[in-house]
């Protein structure tokens, strides 16, 4: 070994080490497919590398992971043929830079040990999580097309420093060994190993091998002892997505989404489709159950892999759906792209518009299905991620009748702050007469739900949506109807209540109103310079009076957003 220095973690880098390593003692198993995803992944960049380069292979095409075990010294190795690493990359990559978000993820923990584990889950815990269950980590690495002796021998104990030094490597590619920790010898065993690659890894296209294993009892005499044992495959090395549905089991699409997400929760429902045409493509697309801690992350990763012709091309391809589908994890395998396509290239090429309009229907029938088959996975996804739909009608306005009917309110009908109303339901349950879309818009539910503008309504059993969310007023304001019936703000001007007012009532009112005229005078002389005009209403039927605001005024809720801003 030549060149060797010691240097520290990364703050961030550290911290996470040291949480990963306290707070994840109930879900040891996955380093082992942590390492395997980072061999295919590597594995799958010296595929793409070498399209354009072929001097990557050095004459050696065969791509596999192997591992192995030595039960007496306590090693698990994990050894791919894939891209490797420099002494910059390793540097980087294993020590000194922290994954992007790592500040935002460090800081949105709560001290409950069970919440973030979940949230490290999330985050995806990668490479640390070998420090599980090892008490020294040692990887040997080198850049494939380099020379033998730029070779990178890193090794720690996860406790704050690394050290890195060059030796001879003369196969390219990654080798990773782990000194067990004491009690965790259970890894350094064929069978164990075994059933974590087929439960995690299975679906991974790149061969994960290990040697044969006779049974005890079972060898044979003379010759056939003396052989060198054997390789064998213990996953099943095809793409997931390119197998056929009616081949998979949901255990397997659930290890699937895991692999691609790095969740550690199942995913709530997902879409799987083959298309042939002109458009050639293989879509595998995921809804998780809990929304990401960055989901609201303007710069937060985003996007699917992308694969041509089942060659890997990038992560976080975010060209494929639209911002209000950033939460959709999958995999979109297209035939009508090129192997050499860049980002740069994807937006420009008008496929990847087509593309993009098909999954953005498959993802809303995806949920429209899951609306109406399961109510309680809905609510469950309305409320990880209905904020964020909200942002899809104005976004996306070839597609908005169908995200309109995957919205989900609160309303007067139950009266709790559940979003569970949708506007399909709200116009089944209209009454006779009636022609718009009531609603009212406030800070918070209780301040909705008590607003004496819902007097009226409550008395002639009209419903009327309860809106709350910060993006309400925003949303509504770019909406004009459903279904051809308009979108009435229940605060805003004369209130036409349709025919849902008989003669005799608009007769009455009329009557009142000229009874109260010298009244009506007096009180809007009064009230000259504050309110533009005094009217007699059949709004309250409780309070006094109220203030309403003219039909193409702005809304109180905005009104005090700009009014905060300085406006
Ligand atoms: P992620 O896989 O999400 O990028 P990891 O913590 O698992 O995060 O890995 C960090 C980085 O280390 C990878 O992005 C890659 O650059 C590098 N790396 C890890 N394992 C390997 C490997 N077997 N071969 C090449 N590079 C690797
Ligand atoms: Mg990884």
């Amino acid at each position: 070994e030549t060149q060797k220095e010691t240097l520290g973690f990364q703050t961030e880098v550290k911290q996470l080490l040291h949480l990963m390593i306290h707070s994840l003692y109930s879900n040891k198993e996955i380093f082992l497919r942590e390492l395997i995803s980072n061999a295919s992944d590597a594995s799958e960049k010296l595929r793409f590398e070498a399209l354009n380069n072929d001097a990557l292979y050095e004459g050696d095409t065969d791509l596999d992971i192997r591992i192995e075990f030595d039960k007496d010294a306590g090693t698990v190795t994990i050894e791919d043929r894939g891209i490797g690493m420099n002494r910059q990359d390793v540097i980087e990559h294993l020590g000194t830079i922290a994954k992007s978000g790592t500040a935002g993820f460090l800081s949105s923990l709560t001290g409950d040990q069970a919440k973030d584990s979940q949230l490290i889950g999330q985050f995806g815990v990668g490479f640390y999580s070998a420090f599980i269950v090892a008490q020294r980590v040692d990887v040997y690495t080198r850049r494939a097309g380099e020379a033998a002796e730029n070779g990178v021998h890193w090794s720690s104990t996860g406790e704050g420093d690394f050290t890195i030094a060059n030796i001879d490597k003369a196969q390219r590619g990654t080798r990773i060994v782990l000194k067990l920790k004491e009690g965790e010898e259970e890894f350094a065993d064929g069978f164990r190993l075994r059933s974590l690659v087929r439960k995690y890894s299975d679906h991974i296209s790149i061969p994960v091998k290990m040697l044969k294993e006779e049974l005890p009892g079972s060898e044979e005499e003379g010759e056939e002892a003396q052989k060198a044992p054997e390789l064998e495959s213990v996953n099943s090395a095809t793409a997931l997505w390119t197998r056929s549905k009616s081949d998979l089991n949901d255990e397997e699409y659930q290890e699937f989404y895991k692999h691609i997400s790095h969740d550690f929760a199942d995913a709530l429902t997902w879409s799987h489709n083959k298309v042939e045409g002109n458009l050639e493509y293989t879509s595998l697309l995921y809804v998780p159950e809990n929304a990401p801690y960055d989901l609201w992350n303007r710069e937060a990763p985003r996007g699917l892999k992308l694969y041509v012709q089942r060659v890997f091309i990038m992560d976080q391809a975010d060209q494929f759906l639209p911002l209000y589908l950033r939460f959709i994890k999958g995999v979109v395998d297209s035939n009508n792209l090129s192997l050499n396509v860049s980002r740069e290239i994807l937006q420009k090429d008008p496929s990847v518009d087509k593309l993009r309009s098909a999954l953005t229907k498959r993802v809303l029938d995806m949920l429209a299905k899951l609306a109406k088959n399961d109510a309680d996975k809905y609510a469950t996804f309305w409320k990880a991620f209905g904020q964020v739909m909200k942002e899809g009608p104005a976004e996306d306005m070839a597609n908005r009748d169908k995200i309109l009917k995957l919205l989900r309110f609160a309303s007067t009908h139950s009266g709790t702050a559940e979003q569970n109303v949708s506007l399909e339901e709200y116009i089944g349950r209209m009454q006779e007469g009636q022609k718009k879309i009531y609603y009212v818009v406030a800070d918070n539910f209780n301040t909705a739900k008590n607003s004496p503008h819902l007097e009226v309504f409550r008395k002639k059993g009209i419903e009327v949506l309860l809106l709350s969310d910060r993006i309400d007023e925003w949303m509504m304001s770019q909406l004009f109807d459903f279904d051809g019936h308009n979108f009435q703000d229940v605060t805003k001007g004369e209130l036409d209540l349709g025919e849902t007012e008989s003669e005799e009532e608009k007769q009455k009112l009329e009557e009142v109103a000229k009874e109260h005229e010298g009244l009506i005078e007096r009180l809007g002389k009064v009230l000259e310079d504050r309110v533009e005009s005094v009217r007699i209403t059949h709004r309250l039927t409780d309070s006094p009076a109220c203030l309403v605001i003219g039909d193409y005024d702005m809304g109180l809720q905005m009104r005090r957003i700009m009014e905060a801003a300085g406006q």
